[in-house]
């Protein structure tokens, strides 16, 4: 009766862990999805968005203050405030975990299985671009959608990287005050999402799946500092990976506590009973159950768990690579004049050496960068441009970090000039303005520089993703 293709494997496990609710759950097949967005606070309050936007008509999801549904004819992907990073689009279920993790700024967090980034670009949020965030996949080419991710929306202080879990753990021990384990999982929740999740579940896969969720909680525990914080979460129903995963860990590592959360409306508690191998943990009652018939979102499952003991005062995470060392941007001529020139703020401390010159390529690290000398990296902090012959060339990354107020100077589109200088075309200055570097800027948000010669505005909106 539903309008997805349930394997009859499947069908049978929700049943007899449903039982009375399964109907009700059934019927949520033939129920549109819930699509929402996440206002980006690193470029703007959401109140900010609110009044320039121009977006009527979006509802709160109440486990994410920064979440808000939206109706699918806004058609929210293809607006240029998307190009612009103003808000991400992520599934409403989704956004829990993140916001559970509750992150500050200043602090090490590490997202282990980050891409495409829905979770990273949230915690970035919480953090105000201040710490250290790790942002790893181990798939290259999930990997860079990820760093793209990262960069449209204006995050300073991430580390995108493309390892193993094994291998982070053996560079990073005790190193992470936060981590999210937003693991690979069987995604039986998103079934009324994506086909392909239905064609390839299998009893075989869900078990697999545990495995290697096993595999990587016992790493993240490598990394957590004594006494921090550990979210894991997966978009899928079944045991083996949820409630499973929890006991499982909290048999090896007894050191780890539950810790009880707000469960919003429509959440519910996980159950002691569905531990694999059996174990009725009472405590499993704490982690959270999202279910399409209960929520406004798909399928989820998130535990909170906090690791034992407490730093000491002036505790220094040790590093087995150390921590990076830069050029001071005061020895890079060229970016000191573009600074003076286009930048209406200190972006940097020009006497500390914060840049990394990757042949050219200048990126502004976050503080106490660790090294990267044996790490894959995509993106190591803020890429700020490149070094050309004399002269220095901003990148896109650094227009979509800064708020207009940042910029030397500002141009700002109209809806048409937005929708041309997205599609890579020249915009014609109606009046005589100072020539140099603009940040160009819509509805309050940058999208991107412009270089003004005459009266034209030479487009420097990147090739690759114009529209
Ligand atoms: N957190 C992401 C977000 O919010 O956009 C979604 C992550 S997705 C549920 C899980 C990710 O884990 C996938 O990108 C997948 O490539 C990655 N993954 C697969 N095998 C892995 C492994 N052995 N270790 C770590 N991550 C793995």
């Amino acid at each position: 009766m539903t309008g997805v293709r349930l394997p009859a494997e499947f069908e049978k496990r929700m049943q007899d862990m449903l039982k009375d609710a399964y109907p009700a759950f059934l019927h949520s097949y033939d129920n549109e999805k819930k699509s929402a967005l996440r206002v980006n606070t690193l470029k703007g309050t959401v109140d900010e968005f609110f009044e320039n936007s121009g977006f009527d008509g979006l509802k709160p999801v109440i486990w994410e203050q920064r979440g808000f549904y939206y109706n699918e004819e806004m058609r929210v992907g293809k607006h240029p405030l998307h190009e612009a990073g103003a808000y991400y689009i992520q599934e409403p279920s989704a956004m829990a975990p993140a916001a559970y993790l509750e992150a500050e700024p200043g602090e090490k967090v590490l997202d282990l299985c980050a891409a495409p980034g829905g979770k990273s670009t949230q915690i970035a949020s919480y953090m105000e671009n201040k710490g250290l965030l790790v942002c790893n996949e181990v798939n290259p080419a999930r990997a860079k959608i990820l760093s793209e991710n990262v960069e449209r929306m204006g995050i300073k202080n991430a580390l995108v990287i493309n390892e193993q879990p094994q291998r982070l753990a053996e560079m990073f021990a005790g190193y992470f005050d936060r981590i999210l384990v937003d693991a690979p999982c069987s995604g039986e929740g998103m079934f009324r999402k994506n086909e392909e999740a239905v064609n390839e579940w299998s009893l075989e896969n869900v078990r697999s799946c545990a495995q290697r969720q096993d595999m990587i909680l016992s790493c993240a525990d490598i990394m957590l500092r004594a006494g921090g914080r550990l979210v894991y979460s997966t978009c899928t129903f079944s045991p083996e990976e949820n409630e499973g995963s929890i006991a499982r860990f909290i048999e090896s590592n007894p050191d780890y506590e539950i810790v009880e959360v707000r469960r919003y409306e429509g959440m519910i508690s996980g159950n002691p009973d569905y531990g694999y191998p059996h174990c009725g943990l009472k405590e499993l009652e704490r982690t959270l159950r999202l279910f399409p018939h209960m929520v406004e979102g798909e399928g989820h499952y998130a535990a909170v768990l906090q690791k034992g003991g407490e730093v000491p005062a002036g505790y220094k995470a040790f590093l087995a690579n150390g921590v990076q060392t830069g050029i001071k941007p005061k020895d890079i001529k060229e970016l000191m004049e573009f600074a003076n020139e286009a930048l209406n703020v200190k972006l940097f401390d020009e006497k500390r050496g914060c840049i990394l010159n990757f042949g050219g390529q200048l990126y502004l690290m976050p503080d106490d960068m660790p090294s990267i000398d044996r790490l894959k990296v995509l993106r190591a902090g803020l890429h700020l441009g490149t070094l050309k012959k004399n002269r220095f060339e901003p990148s896109h990354a650094l227009a979509l970090a800064l708020r207009p107020y940042e910029a030397g100077k500002v141009y700002t589109l109209s809806d048409d000039e937005a929708a041309s200088f997205i599609n890579g075309q020249t915009i014609s200055a109606d009046k005589e303005l100072e020539k140099g570097w603009y940040l160009m800027v819509y509805r309050g948000y940058s999208l991107g520089w412009g270089k003004l010669a005459g009266q034209m505005i030479k487009n420097h909106y990147p090739k690759g993703l114009r529209k």
